[in-house]
């Protein structure tokens, strides 16, 4: 059977974790499998900051450059300890690779960003090939972006499906092993630029080859036991939800659950691939499943909490009504900015929206549309959504502080509070 695994940061974040998988890879012999892997641990993040410091020309930018150099040499000494030099010669190169890219400070942010943060990913893989090599895993390491094609939205590219699933039937039909190893989060244009596909992109590339070869199903190994009902920092008593949905699953994405990207979603409820939340602190454990199942939809409310969040109230100053005119405008307006709406009400004489706090907001929207609408707005706010809800939870909510907007529908509560401390 066919499946497609994907391991992210945290599931390769040190030498034990590595081990770990190469345990869990051992237990699947009689699959065949695609393997997708991320940069280890906070990588990416590191690299962001790298980028930022070089293209600020800050000296910083080489200490924190050694860091993460430093970070994967300790990871690689303990996986190779009784032949330290094994992966060395091919990660010098990576390494030196990514230092002179760091250098191109003349390519535009994006293009940039995706010449350089993409090394988190290849240096990761080229870690744990080595590594799956010498305990005798049989793997064929593939590079992505030889096979997922995608435009050149740098930073947040697209697929050519098509063209993509076609380069990824060949390669795995031509391969001779049973396991491929590949990056997550990276591909190329078709004239062989690299592009990356997002923050958190590696479970897309997972569904992407996935759908590419019809496999059996998607399995993401997480340090969690499963897709749970609310983040578990914030609710101790957060419960593992067994199955949900594609569409449940949607919308609690859309909601803003760091669950699953909707991205991810969508390409394999088109084939009914399901996909699998597990645990690679307990393989064993049964699995959360994402399919088209819905019967246990709405079986556990779900939590998610948004916090630092703006909510901007307009109003005509001119008197008029609120009407269909204005509320094209002003979308109009937003869709411009950028501005990602989580909530919104509309009454007879004025819109409020509620998004993500950013700085510059509020003194923008003043600029572009303050001469015909007065706008106030409050800050530091939270925004509760909770799907399946119960009227006791609502009234345990509307406790958490003053609550600025409520609303509901039959499956979903909204709100947004001030948070008393
Ligand atoms: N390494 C990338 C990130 O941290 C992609 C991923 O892990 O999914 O966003
Ligand atoms: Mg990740």
């Amino acid at each position: 059977v066919l499946k497609v695994f994907k391991f992210g940061g945290a599931s390769v974040k040190d030498a034990c974790s590595v081990r770990n998988m190469g345990d869990i890879l051992r237990a699947y012999e009689n699959d065949d499998l695609v393997v997708v892997v991320s940069a280890m641990g906070k990588t990416t993040n590191t690299l962001e900051k790298i980028l930022r410091l070089s293209r600020a020309a800050s000296t910083e930018a080489t200490n924190v450059y050694e860091q993460l150099v430093g970070y994967h040499r300790i990871i690689v000494g303990e996986l190779f300890k009784d032949a330290p030099n094994t992966p060395a010669p091919e990660l010098t190169k990576l390494w030196q690779e990514l230092w002179d890219k760091l250098q191109m400070t003349h390519l535009a942010y994006d293009e940039h960003y995706d010449q350089t943060v993409s090394y988190g990913e290849l240096i990761s893989t080229t870690i744990i090939s080595h590594y799956l090599r010498k305990i005798g895993i049989e793997h064929q390491h593939v590079d992505v972006r030889k096979l997922i094609t995608t435009n050149n939205k740098f930073r947040a590219a697209e697929p050519e499906w098509e063209l993509t699933a076609a380069n990824v039937k060949l390669a795995f039909t031509q391969s001779a092993q049973r396991i491929m190893l590949t990056q997550g989060f990276i591909g190329a244009t078709s004239n062989r630029r690299t592009t990356t596909l997002g923050r958190e992109g590696s479970d897309f590339t997972a569904a992407i080859l996935a759908w590419s070869l019809d496999a059996a199903e998607v399995v993401i190994w997480k340090d969690v036991p499963g897709l749970l009902n609310a983040d578990p920092k914030r609710f101790p008593q957060a419960e593992k939800l067994n199955k949900i949905s594609y569409s449940e699953a949607i919308e609690l994405a859309y909601y803003g659950a760091t669950v699953i990207h909707p991205k991810t979603i969508k390409p394999l409820e088109n084939k009914r691939i399901p996909l699998k939340v597990q645990s690679f602190v307990n393989p064993l454990d049964p699995p959360s499943i994402i399919s088209g199942d819905r019967s246990e939809d709405g079986a556990l409310p779900c939590f998610i909490v948004k916090e630092n969040q703006i909510m901007i109230s307009l109003r005509p100053r001119d008197f008029s009504l609120l009407n269909e005119w204005h509320l094209h405008y002003l979308f109009g307006v937003f869709d411009q900015i950028g501005m990602n709406i989580h909530v919104m009400q509309v009454s007879a004489r004025s819109l409020t929206v509620c998004l993500d706090f950013e700085e510059r907001l509020p003194e923008i929207i003043i600029q572009m549309i303050g001469s015909n609408y007065e706008i106030r707005y409050n800050t530091a706010l939270t925004l509760f959504t909770i799907r399946h809800y119960t009227e006791q939870i609502a009234l345990d909510f509307a406790k958490k502080g003053e609550v600025l907007l409520e609303q509901r529908s039959r499956t979903t509560l909204q709100l947004v509070v001030r948070v008393s401390s």
